[in-house]
């Protein structure tokens, strides 16, 4: 890595990594980075091409055996340096996501705090990576399974968590023998470059991972459609993940994709609990989550009180810079996302919404992609915002008039990764959970709620993409497991 600083004394230059070796893209490319809180330059970061993509694909073909042959135990040791090494420099990543990302210092301390966790769990994960032994008809056999990395893992990742959705990967990914090339999102390579020049401090066999900064229909694709990416392990929208799953054929392939996660809020719920969960829900991370509470469905009979308090509540965020101690809610990350939520919030109103709070780009700040916390009333199924993510700081609310509706309407759409019920009723709780087509159900808290070490993904059928992350099962879903079969036979020499 290159002229290496402090964090925002001047601009840093990243490089491509691949091979254990900081490099520039065969291209010679190069893009400005701006940090969507304050506007200025804060690096550069390559372009990369198709060939560098093939360069970092031929860099872990040739570590992966080596990996592979490393006892579990080794690669747990190697994942607890990678997390010791993340930890020294706990306050610099933090920083570099607030200033890369826009979340507030307090939010990207968390995702930190996640990636530290995550690489610890994965090592013990990987060690308790057992396997079976299964009975046989036959007398004089013996079957047994053994668990294999899939080989070399394309990974690929958004910008939201830029480095709380890659660490699932990429911990567990190593911890089981892959080795990976990873492709972050363009807004936010340049955290994601300082987190592996990070790694890059410790004993990480050189090609083990290697960072490929670019567009993703380049280094994305190549990833992809290249024979030497054995797996594709992907987080992002529904409509590039459509794209990657046509584009990988038979490869195995992990996708976590969207949400539009519907909240719904009965009239014998506890009322204090739902305003401040749902809020949670909406604008944490300025709204910029796959789980965000993206359809607040609310009884008839309290959705107006629910209303009143959830748009006082979101008066009081305080919009601003992250970097500031009294900020809540930073920028949004970047100018598609800003202006889906103008094009939500205009469709909204034209067809009969009311904005109760917020709605608009706050435009006493340095650069336009700060947005106000909104809440719109009156929202109604033939709504954009209703219809598709928003995925931005807007808390819609629609009124139903039993469970049955509520029901309805929050199967209704495409999306099926996370969804949540407030509700003091077993039965209600009962009803739901049986019905809700949604790989995560959260009852009585934020539709974001989520232990790392749990099963997270979406429901079959919808398109919030398939296969499960978190703990174990990011274990199983990055390895294949081998059957076994031994006859009798001479033995002597094996
Ligand atoms: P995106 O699909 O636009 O981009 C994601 C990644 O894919 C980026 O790195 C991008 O460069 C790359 N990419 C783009 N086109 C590609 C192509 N043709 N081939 C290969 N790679 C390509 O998504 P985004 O805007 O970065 O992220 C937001 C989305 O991610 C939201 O829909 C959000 O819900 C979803 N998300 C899901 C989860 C989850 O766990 N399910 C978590 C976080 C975010």
């Amino acid at each position: 890595m290159s002229d290496q600083q402090s964090v925002g004394s001047r601009i840093t230059e990243f490089q491509l990594y691949i091979d254990g070796e900081w490099v520039d893209s065969v291209g010679g490319d190069t893009r400005r980075v701006r940090s969507p809180a304050s506007g200025e330059q804060i690096a550069t970061c390559p372009d990369g091409t198709r060939e560098d993509a093939q360069r970092a694909i031929d860099a872990a073909r040739a570590a992966q055996s080596g990996l592979e042959q490393m006892t579990a135990f080794e690669r747990a040791a190697l994942c607890d340096d990678l997390a010791d090494v993340v930890e020294q420099h706990h306050e610099e990543l933090t920083e570099w996501l607030a200033m890369d990302q826009g979340k507030p210092l307090p939010e990207a301390e968390d995702e930190v705090d996640l990636v530290v966790t995550t690489l610890r769990d994965a090592g013990e994960h990987a060690k308790r990576a057992e396997t079976d032994v299964i009975p046989s008809r036959h007398p004089d056999k013996r079957i047994q399974t053994i668990r294999k990395p899939h080989g070399v893992y394309g990974v690929i990742t958004p910008w939201n968590y830029p480095l709380g959705t890659a660490i699932e990967y990429l911990a567990h990914g190593l911890a089981i023998g892959n080795a990976v090339a990873w492709v972050p999102a363009p807004t936010t390579t340049a955290v994601c470059a300082k987190f592996v020049e990070v790694l890059d401090e410790t004993d990480l066999p050189a090609g083990a991972l290697n960072l490929v900064a670019g567009e993703g229909p380049i280094v994305g694709n190549e990833l992809v459609v290249n024979d030497g990416t054995d797996a594709i392990a992907f987080t992002g929208s529904p409509e590039t993940g459509e794209l990657i799953a046509e584009d990988a054929g038979t490869k195995p392939t992990v996708l976590e994709l969207g949400g539009n996660g519907p909240v719904i809020v009965l009239d014998d719920a506890n009322l204090d609990l739902a305003v401040e969960c749902v809020g949670n829900g909406c604008f944490t991370n300025a709204g910029q989550i796959c789980t965000a509470s993206e359809r607040i469905l609310v009884h008839e009979a309290v959705k107006d009180a629910f209303v009143e308090r959830i748009a006082a509540d979101a008066e009081e965020i305080q919009l601003g810079d992250p970097f500031d101690d009294d900020t809540d809610m930073g920028p949004l990350n970047n100018a598609d996302v800003a202006a889906k939520m103008d094009r939500h919030v205009e469709d909204a109103v034209e067809k009969g919404a009311t904005v109760v709070t917020g709605g608009n780009r706050a435009h006493d700040r340095p650069t336009d992609l700060y947005y106000q916390p909104t809440v719109l009333d009156d929202v109604t199924t033939e709504m954009v915002v209703n219809e598709e993510e928003s995925f931005g700081p807007i808390a819609p609310v629609v009124t139903v008039s039993d469970r049955e509706e509520a029901l309805k309407l929050a199967n209704s759409i495409d999306y099926g990764l996370s969804m949540g019920v407030f509700t003091d009723s077993i039965n209600n709780m009962e009803y739901f959970i049986r019905r809700l087509e949604s790989g995560m159900i959260n009852i009585n808290d934020t539709s974001a709620y989520w232990e790392p070490h749990t099963p997270a993904g979406g429901y079959s059928g919808k398109k919030s993409g398939h296969g499960r992350y978190g703990g174990t099962f990011t274990i199983e879903e990055m390895s294949q497991v081998i059957n076994v079969t031994i006859g009798p036979g001479e033995r002597e020499n094996v």
